[in-house]
């Protein structure tokens, strides 16, 4: 089975979004020549890399990564390209997933990722709704304009989660994949996740 990993890789240093936690992984017990156990611990925060939002996020008493089953975090996923900053979403069918390529990720970390990043308009936002899309993906920072949280609170009052820094979308050419969003088993309102697709059969 070939897979296209769609996931950046946490390491120290990577870029946060504007003002959220730093990561930090290191060494609780280091390895020496005479106890070679290494046991490490990670900080971060849940919006970090390629990660999940959960309705949580925005929503009092919505739904938390917990409450999302498997059966929601993969699926047929529709690929869209949009070269624009306002992305707009074609009206035939979609299927339950949809990913959202903006060729972003190429400046993932730059002023501009973080702060100018393509954005859902109001119309795509109740098109997956309609469509009744569990996921949406994107390989930018977020489904809002910079400064703003509407589109975030409509998909997520409506179940839609949302899945932000996708990486290596320029490897997707086909129209269609089977997806995986993967996330920890985790009561947050969003979780890192190991994103993948794989051709559909
Ligand atoms: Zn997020």
């Amino acid at each position: 089975m070939n897979f296209i990993d769609l996931t950046h890789e946490i390491k120290n240093g990577i870029a946060e979004y504007p003002d959220d936690p730093k990561t930090e992984i290191s060494f609780f017990k280091k390895p020496t020549i005479d106890d070679s156990l290494a046991l490490l611990e990670y900080k971060t925060g849940m919006h970090t890399g390629t990660h999940i939002d959960a309705p949580f996020h925005y929503i009092l008493n919505g739904k938390k990564v917990t409450d999302i089953p498997l059966n929601d975090l993969c699926g047929r996923a529709t690929v869209i390209k949009s070269n624009s900053k306002e992305i707009s979403l074609p009206h035939n069918h979609l299927e339950e997933i949809v990913i959202i390529i903006t060729g972003e990720c190429n400046n993932f970390g730059s002023y501009d990722y973080f702060h100018n990043n393509p954005y859902l308009t109001n119309e795509s936002a109740e098109t997956l709704i309609k469509n009744n899309v569990k996921i949406v993906a994107l390989d930018t920072c977020s489904v809002d304009k910079n400064g703003e949280n509407k589109i975030h609170k409509k998909l997520l009052e409506n179940n839609v989660c949302i899945v932000e820094n996708l990486t290596n979308t320029d490897q997707l050419n086909r129209k269609e994949y089977y997806a995986f969003f993967i996330p920890l088993n985790i009561d947050c309102e969003a979780s890192p996740i190991r994103a993948f697709v794989r051709k559909v059969d």
